[in-house]
């Protein structure tokens, strides 16, 4: 491609919006375009390298004996009441009419698509097992879209979705997910770590999150060097709780004018200052047993509460603590309770997990407006099915698996893999029938790779002061030849003609033979990050030419015929 050609505008300020290097660079490479916020668009280099990621995620996911289809972003609502996420996923969920006023969504994942394609097409245990992928848009409308493609509202993931026969042919599927994947990104040059991971909003029971070293990450990871141990920070806390030797106190209802804060509720009632912070999930049922809504309450904490982290670690969808918010009981300003819907105390259910030991005598909003219940029970008060302890593993706290001090450090989640169990297949009814002829659930996993998040990643990871330095494998171009002077007649033939023998022997080639001066087309070189730059200058007459890697500081001057055999 001839630059002169070529659709392509590259800033030289850095644009107001960006805060971080991925995403000034993105736009000031004129990569990508934003069109409203969380919403980019492609230009000719930045969809080159999306393509170049997708190609690699295509053909490791090959490998491993994945098929790929491709479904629509537009989803009907009914799939998604059958498994019951249209309510829990909250305003995540970016939700639409078509004119006669059906209800869709445009798809943020897309387990119950796949799930309601296996559950009509499989009918044997001898079309198992089967691993569907797609490389396709999603959308998720973020509470706070940021940092260009690292957060965006609409990006490109690449979800896998496996069927299996039982729980220990899911350990095979997933293992090879996982292997594929440590594959797809070493290829894409990018220095990661697996860690062990929540399951979220998705649900099951094993994860693990493919996290790329970064700064400017936004999940925290828990790491011991002694033991190899690595997982999230709230994954890593999911640890037993002390064992308290508490008593059960009766149950009180305390009215609690005027406070809001997690530290006024707790002065008011007395609360003791270095109880850890328990959050509890009521789930409220209407009358034919569905889950209506969902209500967070919190009993004091030792430190902040992140909305998102709340989330994780509750397993809750985000609309749980938007409902929160709603009832003035908002995790994330630190409130403790005060619930002021319709609901009562008796219609609600805590769910909890387990029985966490030391769990006595919460703090609980009592669904009525400045009013809390003090003595809450487990057991006694509620049926518990679920708790998160949502206490973190700090910086030098003692490893979960070996007692060594833990090291923290940040990330960015490029994907992630999941035991989905018999989830879906349950509450969607995907049966096969086995050698007996009888029917069995079958058991499913799930696994997203952000490809356009990826994209971020590695320009974070692979970048100067000067601009972006591309690994081979994903670089939009190979090479660059910058023509320092068109009007030159010795120039310009030598570097038309290194630029066809390029192109001939299959070399993804730009020739900037732009009417710009040299310090512009220097600039933009070092700027766009094509791994291997030529530049044809003066020298072209006695047959010498300059020939740099990206990465390397070192000039060479050789001739034209030694940089092409090494360009091959
Ligand atoms: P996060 O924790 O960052 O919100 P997630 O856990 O919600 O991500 P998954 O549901 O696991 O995301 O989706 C699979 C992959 O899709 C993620 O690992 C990530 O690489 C990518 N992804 C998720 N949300 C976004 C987004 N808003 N913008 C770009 N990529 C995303
Ligand atoms: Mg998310
Ligand atoms: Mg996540
Ligand atoms: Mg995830």
């Amino acid at each position: 491609m001839k630059l002169s050609n070529m659709h392509l505008k590259t800033l030289r300020e850095v644009p107001n919006e960006a805060e971080i290097a991925s995403h000034i660079l993105l736009l000031r490479t004129g990569m990508i375009r934003k069109l409203v916020s969380g919403v980019y668009g492609f230009m000719p280099l930045g969809w080159r390298s999306v393509r170049k990621i997708e190609e690699i995620v295509r053909q490791e996911m090959d490998a491993k004996g994945a098929q790929e289809i491709h479904m629509s972003a537009v989803q009907p609502a009914e799939l998604w009441m059958e498994s019951g996420r249209w309510f829990k996923y909250g305003p995540e969920l970016w939700r639409l009419k078509d004119r006669n006023g059906r209800e869709f969504c445009l798809g943020p994942t897309h387990e119950e698509i796949f799930t309601d394609i296996v559950r009509s097409d499989v009918n044997s245990y001898r079309q198992l097992p089967l691993n569907l992928y797609q490389i396709q848009t999603k959308y998720r409308d973020e509470a706070r879209p940021r940092f260009g493609l690292m957060r965006s509202r609409e990006f490109v993931m690449k979800d896998a979705y496996s069927f299996d026969r039982t729980f220990k042919d899911l350990d095979k599927s997933y293992d090879d997910m996982y292997d594929a994947y440590e594959k797809v990104f070493t290829r894409c040059g990018l220095n990661f770590r697996p860690v062990e991971a929540d399951t979220g909003a998705i649900g099951g029971s094993n994860s693990h999150e493919f996290t790329a070293l970064s700064e400017v990450g936004e999940s925290e990871i828990a790491y011991c060097e002694k033991c190899n141990m690595a997982a999230t920070t709230e994954k890593a806390a999911c640890v037993d709780a002390p064992a308290s030797n508490e008593k059960e106190l009766p149950l009180e209802e305390v009215h609690t004018p005027g406070t809001k804060t997690i530290e006024e509720v707790a002065d008011f009632l007395k609360l003791d200052k270095t109880q850890t912070l328990k959050a509890l999930l009521f789930v409220t049922y209407d009358d034919d047993g569905k889950e209506k809504g969902y209500v967070a309450a919190f009993i004091r904490g030792d430190r902040e509460l992140n909305r998102t982290k709340l989330v994780n670690a509750l397993n809750i969808p985000e609309h749980a603590i938007e409902f929160a918010d709603e009832a003035k009981m908002a995790a994330v300003t630190g409130c403790v309770g005060g619930f002021t819907g319709p609901v009562g105390l008796h219609d609600c259910k805590i769910v909890v997990d387990s029985e966490i030991p030391g769990l006595r005598n919460l703090c609980a909003g009592a669904c009525k407006a400045d009013y809390h219940m003090k003595n809450v029970n487990y057991g006694r008060d509620y049926n518990a099915d679920i708790v998160a302890d949502i206490k973190l593993l700090k910086v030098g706290d003692p490893c979960p698996v070996c007692g060594a001090p833990v090291k923290h450090a940040r990330g960015i989640e490029v994907g992630q893999v999941f035991k989905l169990g018999t989830k879906y297949s349950e509450s969607m009814g995907a049966y096969y029938k086995d050698e007996n002829q009888k029917d069995q659930l079958i058991v499913m996993g799930c696994y997203g790779i952000g490809v356009t998040r990826t994209l971020a990643a590695i320009v974070e990871q692979h970048h100067d002061e000067n601009g972006i330095i591309w690994p081979m494998s994903v670089a939009p171009y190979h090479v660059i030849i910058t023509l320092v002077n068109p009007e030159d007649e010795v120039q310009s033939k030598v570097a038309d003609d290194m630029y066809q023998k390029l192109l001939k022997a299959g070399i993804e080639v730009l020739l900037d033979d732009r009417k710009e001066r040299p310090g512009v087309k220097f600039k933009d070189a070092d700027l766009l990050g094509i791994p291997i730059r030529i530049t044809v200058g003066r020298g072209a007459a006695s047959g010498q030419i300059e020939y740099k890697r990206r990465s390397e500081t070192e000039k060479e001057e050789i001739s034209a015929a030694e940089a092409i055999a090494r360009a091959i």
